[in-house]
């Protein structure tokens, strides 16, 4: 193909305009990498509150084009940013999107997220006709955007502009499906044929995720190992069964790093820069996170352990609490960074008093802090019960903070078995999801820490892994390509 391929996203979140999760990173993110490669992609998202009030003005370039919601019409706005190179569009229509969280409060998720990511997704069509977008490819992300496919199968069949496009749908992370009681199934605008079993039926609920993986003509996860995982009952949420039917148009393509952002040579946020070749400014991190965290100097010599999350059941936060008292029984410090669930505030707020000086606690999102966590600390603990990528253990083998991770989707695709007297590999893996496993793998961990010859080696090992953005690039575009060319 002589021009560029025109590639349209269409999702809910993205830096630097709004961000719950990684999915906003990684929709921010890959556009300008897929334009080096050669794809010139827009992104296609809502007009929240958050954006209205962001740093970023815009300007409106469409109006009152028509979405709908059901069978109604409604109007809407188009807008871009008035300056800057962002490729962004933004659906604009306050009823649906002018409010202060982009899915819910932290009393619940709010009760029209069926309607308001429906219409989302009829948007699509009057925008790419309106300003003459053509696309090659539409890359949904995560179930707010799965009714893009679905619509092109059954509404949008005649559209001239979207006759020639494949689609591409990512799950950013299955857990999160967009269930929805089945009264609800007219505002799709759909025929009730498609809410069976093959269709967005779902246990009797709609399911909108699994309409993405029904209908995209290939569909992606964020790692290969998660690919593999999630076409298993253990790990598929009750989709491995849609998934298996799927499997040969299913891939993983791993997430990239920006290493703009996160590389200790040049991390702004750090006291000490350094790097592979020069890691003694390594040491100054780490005094300085003892001293945000108040912990006891004389163990400068010891291992810190730490861990940056959500607080959430996936990450493994059951099997912390279990190997935490003899953990801390022996010569070292943990360090815990995170937000979220209630119950593991409570229990870290109470772990914490008991433990001085050896255990620091944070229950804040504070970036800065997390930056200055992987320069300081010497390990990274990542016990996940599933993982479809994560970030944190990328960025801890950039800064030689030596991850120990549950062997589970990207943490099995990123982090390489240790071996310290061959001086070979990047990290501690455990397989089992028990407290035995878990406590194996961080004991062999420090066990290696007291040979520093060997530990420095691991630490070189982890500094010289790349997880680019580019890597991740090239593979999307290779994707398309197999599409267009009819051979996925
Ligand atoms: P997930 O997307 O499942 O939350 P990831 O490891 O993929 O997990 O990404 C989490 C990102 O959020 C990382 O960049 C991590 O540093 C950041 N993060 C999570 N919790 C906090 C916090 N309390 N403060 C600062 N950054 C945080």
């Amino acid at each position: 193909m002589a021009r560029n391929l025109r590639v349209l996203f269409v999702a809910s979140e993205a830096v630097p305009f709004a961000k719950t999760g990684g999915l906003a990173d990684v929709v921010g993110t890959l556009p300008d990498a897929l334009k080096d490669v050669g794809a010139e992609v827009r992104v296609l998202m809502p007009y929240y509150g958050m954006v209205k009030q962001g740093k970023v003005p815009t300007d409106v370039v469409a109006e009152n084009l028509e979405g709908y919601l059901g069978g109604t019409p409604l109007a809407f706005n188009v807008r871009t940013p008035a300056s800057g190179d962002y490729p962004f569009y933004f659906v604009e229509r306050d009823e649906f999107f002018e409010r202060s969280q982009l899915y819910g409060t932290p009393r619940g998720d709010y009760f029209d997220n069926l309607e308001r990511f429906s219409f989302f997704c009829s948007t699509i069509l009057p925008v790419c006709q309106n300003l003459g977008f053509q696309p090659d490819i539409i890359h949904c992300h995560d179930w707010q955007s799965a009714l893009v496919p679905v619509y092109l199968h059954h509404r949008w069949q005649e559209a001239d502009v979207l006759k020639r496009v494949k689609t591409v749908f990512t799950i950013h992370n299955l857990a999160y499906q967009g269930l929805f009681s089945k009264e609800k199934f007219p505002m799709l605008g759909l025929d009730w044929s498609l809410f069976g079993i093959n269709g967005l039926e779902f246990y009797d609920q709609i399911n909108l995720l699994k309409g993405g993986i029904v209908f995209a003509d290939a569909i992606t996860t964020v790692s290969v190992r998660y690919s593999e995982e999630i076409q298993t009952p253990e790990y598929g949420y009750g989709l491995d069964g849609v998934l298996r039917t799927r499997a040969s148009s299913l891939h993983g393509i791993l997430n990239g790093v920006n290493y703009q952002e996160w590389s200790p040579e040049n991390d702004q946020l750090i006291p000490a820069a350094f790097s592979a070749a020069k890691i003694a400014g390594k040491a100054k991190n780490k005094t300085a996170l003892m001293k945000a965290f108040n912990l006891d100097p004389k163990l400068e010599k010891a291992p810190i352990l730490a861990m940056i999350s959500r607080l959430a059941d996936q990450k493994g936060f059951d099997l912390v609490a279990a190997i935490l008292p003899e953990l801390l029984a022996q010569d070292l410090m943990v360090v815990i960074l995170g937000t979220g669930e209630e119950k593991y505030h409570r229990w870290l707020a109470a772990e914490a008093p008991k433990y001085p000086g050896k255990l620091g606690v944070k229950i804040v999102f504070d970036n800065a802090l997390a930056h200055l966590m992987e320069a300081g600390a010497d390990m990274f603990l990542m016990p996940s019960r599933f993982e479809p990528c994560g970030l944190n253990q990328m960025y801890s083998l950039k800064y030689g903070t030596i991850p120990i991770v549950r062997a589970t989707g990207g943490l099995a695709d990123t982090v390489a078995p240790a071996d310290p007297a061959a001086g070979s590999g990047t990290g501690f893996l455990f397989s089992d999801y028990t407290p035995e496993a878990f406590a194996a793998a961080v004991n062999a961990a420090l066990k290696a820490f007291k040979n520093q010859k060997q530990w420095r080696r691991l630490m070189q090992n982890a500094m010289s892994q790349d997880f680019s953005w580019e890597r991740s690039a090239s593979a999307y575009l290779n994707l398309y390509k197999l599409l267009l060319a009819g051979q996925d």
